[in-house]
């Protein structure tokens, strides 16, 4: 087990120092990285993807490269069109409805985006919930012309209801990420006709394989995206993608150039738009480079103890096919 801190970028979803484990397994790395908030249930899914990696219980591939898009935080409109023009993705991600900042903010931001994409590519936002159903409605209509036309709204709004009155009153389409990974019932999305397209992710789902059931029970198109991890982590999610019967939409998880160092010799960083499907190799001295001070390696090591005692007083009654 081995404790990583890096430094991101830019501040990304309130964090400066982006912490994780790298676990090691019979057939390599898997990385256990929840975030510092979440309690031992929320955790514990995370830790059965990183024991499924080190694992190598991954499905065969059906592709060897995965289609990307580059990820806009809640920047200037300035920094916006550079990260996007240097992203090397005709997808772009942009965050909006960052708290404290303004939808003038973000129309900036996505006109900017637009602007170094040219007229080809794609925009899709992601609200991360922070919108409720009428700001949603009217604030949608105005990205949509700002961006030249949007390929989705991501979470426009926190719940599941207000995610399918929100589709119900716009023609952008509407994509689920935390209604499906935090929820304790993802399937509502689909039976609430909320949404249309799922976007999955492998950590906090429990695995590659958890997420390919998921997928095909949901019956919505999958959008794999990080959940910010190093190039371990992030070759999960490209597992998943490249497993998928059909992958119809750019994937978020060219995530690695928002952090300052990487674990692996060879980073997932796309390459014409896409990530190379396979697993990388881990570098000992990476790896030094970037190991957590030992208070936080002993934050950790109670983390998983108190997930594997947590683990253990449920069992037999734990599921272990993501769903709850
Ligand atoms: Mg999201």
């Amino acid at each position: 087990m081995r404790v990583y801190a890096v430094p991101m970028r830019t501040r990304f979803r309130g964090i400066d120092v982006r912490e994780g484990v790298l676990l090691r397994g019979d057939a390599g790395w898997g990385e256990w990285s929840p975030f510092l908030e979440y309690d031992v249930e929320v955790a514990e899914p995370w830790l059965r993807c990183a024991e499924e990696a080190a694992a190598g219980d991954w499905p065969e591939p059906l592709r060897s490269w995965v289609p990307v898009n580059v990820t806009v935080p809640a920047v200037g409109a300035e920094r916006a069109h550079a990260i996007t023009a240097a992203g090397g993705c005709t997808t772009a991600k942009v965050k909006v409805a960052e708290p404290g900042q303004t939808l003038g903010d973000d129309l900036a931001r996505v006109e900017a985006v637009r602007d170094a994409l040219g007229p080809g590519g794609r925009v899709r936002v992601d609200v991360n919930g922070h919108w409720d159903v009428d700001e949603a409605v009217a604030a949608i209509r105005l990205l949509d012309r700002a961006a030249g036309g949007l390929e989705y709204v991501e979470q426009p709004c926190a719940t599941v209801e207000e995610l399918a009155a929100v589709r119900r009153a716009v023609d952008v389409p509407v994509a689920a990420d935390e209604s499906i990974r935090r929820a304790a019932d993802p399937y509502r999305v689909r039976d609430l006709e909320a949404a249309d397209v799922a976007v999955l992710k492998v950590q906090p789902l429990g695995g590659v394989r958890a997420c390919l059931r998921i997928a095909e029970d949901i019956g919505l198109p999958v959008v794999v995206s990080s959940a910010l991890e190093t190039s371990v982590g992030i070759a999960a999610g490209v597992a998943l993608a490249a497993a998928l019967p059909e992958l119809p939409y750019a994937c978020g998880l060219a995530t690695v150039q928002l952090m300052t160092a990487d674990v692996v010799t060879d980073s997932l960083l796309p390459v014409d738009g896409a990530l190379r499907v396979g697993v990388p190799d881990v570098g000992d001295a990476l790896l030094d480079a970037v190991a957590a001070d030992p208070e936080r390696v002993a934050h950790w090591e109670g983390r998983l103890a108190e997930v594997l005692a947590w683990r253990a007083a449920r069992r037999p009654g734990v599921r272990q096919d993501g769903r709850s």
